[in-house]
């Protein structure tokens, strides 16, 4: 009897280790592959969308392809394309799923040599072109207008892709071009580019002690409460220091800047100084950090270590809740080494948890934020002020006459109509100089 208990136990026990290694083998390798292998970094972009909120592809489409989508080919290796071999060509789909993106901001720019001139029309042809390039990849982009829709389009594994213009010059100083655009589905817009406008400084009047100072002028505060109306995300790249300041305490909404880093560490000005950065955490804004070789280290090249500089400084300054990534590929010529292209984003993420570094590693949580949900969380407070001014009045007083005049000899080149811009008072006094002539003789 007892022999047999023995036999059973024996056989029972050889049946559960053959069982045990049956399953071990069929089940799904994954299952233990996870388990095993340490966790990194990059696999926070598996839950959270990566978004990155200045990428120049648009413009590279324009100067190369003429914006002619037919023979572009964007799933394919863009570095083989002899006509894309440039200094500034960074992007290309296979290069994008390489780098885990979930969502992208895409720049409608156009050059500040068009201020006064066709910006209007040529930023219409650049939200045009993106609107098409997102049409032609059905299965790998997904033309988005909302916060929520940017966890939608992840969670169908595709790149939510919204548009952004780049500098105020793009309106030309009419709200109905700004409420139009928003229209059109554009999302962000960059106050300037490296030009000044009728209502607004950009970066380069610091670097010049002799450039007079208008900072935002009071039409340049409406154009602000008009976004924050429309729920149109305010960006203060680019613009002067006077400019982030005077935004920063206008608008109602979190503000962001789309793509600069951080001046302590390299003093330029198209880079955020401490006490801006102090106002943007109050703001419950967000700096979401350039790659830009130039804006990262004076003595180029630059590599993935000094971005990490930039991320870490924002960090322990302000908190991981106000920094992200706007790499500005396709937009420059040189990025750091390590940073070579799209593809690179999950090296960053990756190095950012590693122990044993000069920094304190990056927890999973706060590296969601800095993918996305920081620039998440800004968004759909935009979202939330646009709600709440439902009610408000729409700003329809164009820009003054003598900020137009003042602005630029050329600024009234774009406008037939300059004198209805004239204030009502300077109108009546010319007409009863016309009175006192009679009329001019033809
Ligand atoms: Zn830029």
């Amino acid at each position: 009897m007892a022999f047999t208990t023995k036999k059973i136990v024996i056989i029972v026990a050889c049946v559960v280790v053959v069982t045990a290694i049956a399953l071990g083998t069929t089940l799904p390798l994954t299952v233990f592959k996870k388990k095993d292998e340490p966790w990194k970094g990059s696999d926070v972009l598996d839950e959270v969308p990566l978004i990155d909120t200045h990428n120049d592809l648009p413009y590279n489409l324009y100067n190369i392809e003429n914006n002619i989508l037919k023979n572009f080919n964007f799933d394919s290796d863009l570095k083989l394309n002899p006509r894309w071999q440039i200094d500034t060509s960074f992007t290309d789909l296979p290069r994008l799923r390489q780098g885990k993106l979930g969502g992208q901001f895409w720049v409608a720019y156009v050059s500040c040599s068009r201020n006064y001139k066709d910006a209007v029309e040529r930023t219409i042809e650049q939200i045009d072109v993106i609107k098409r390039l997102v049409r032609k990849y059905p299965n790998d982009l997904m033309f988005v207008t909302e916060a929520d829709q940017i966890m939608k389009a992840k969670e169908q594994g595709k790149i939510a892709s919204l548009i952004e213009i780049e500098g105020g010059h793009s309106i030309d100083s009419r709200m109905s071009s700004l409420r139009l655009f928003y229209e059109l589905g554009v999302r962000c817009m960059t106050i300037t580019h490296n030009c000044n406008l009728p209502w607004a400084d950009n970066n380069l009047v610091d670097g010049n002690e002799n450039s007079p100072k208008r900072n935002l002028t009071e039409w340049g505060k409406k154009v602000i409460l008009e976004m924050n109306r429309l729920g149109m995300i305010v960006d203060i790249s680019h613009v002067s220091e006077g400019v982030m300041v005077d935004v920063l305490e206008t608008s109602k909404a979190p503000v962001i800047f789309s793509h600069s880093s951080v001046y302590k560490l390299r003093n330029h000005t198209r880079n955020v100084k401490d006490h801006v950065l102090l106002k943007l955490k109050e703001n419950n804004g967000v700096i979401m950090i350039n790659f830009y070789s130039s804006f990262i280290k004076a003595e180029s090249p630059a590599t993935i270590y000094d971005v990490i500089k930039h991320i870490n400084y924002v960090r322990d300054l302000i908190g991981p809740e106000h920094v992200g990534i706007g790499s500005d590929y396709d937009g420059v010529e040189e990025v750091p080494e390590g940073l070579e292209d799209v593809s690179k984003y999950p090296a960053l993420f990756d190095l950012l948890a590693e122990e044993g570094n000069d920094w304190e590693p990056w927890s999973a949580e706060d590296l969601k934020k800095l993918a996305g949900l920081n620039l998440l969380r800004a968004f759909k407070a935009v979202e939330a002020v646009r709600d709440s001014m439902k009610t408000a009045t729409i700003i329809d007083e164009p820009v003054p006459y003598e900020d137009v005049i003042s602005a630029n000899a050329n600024a009234a080149d774009c406008r037939t109509d300059i004198n209805k811009y004239k204030p009502t008072e300077q109108l009546k006094r010319e007409a009863r100089a016309v009175e006192l002539q009679g009329p001019e003789e033809f």
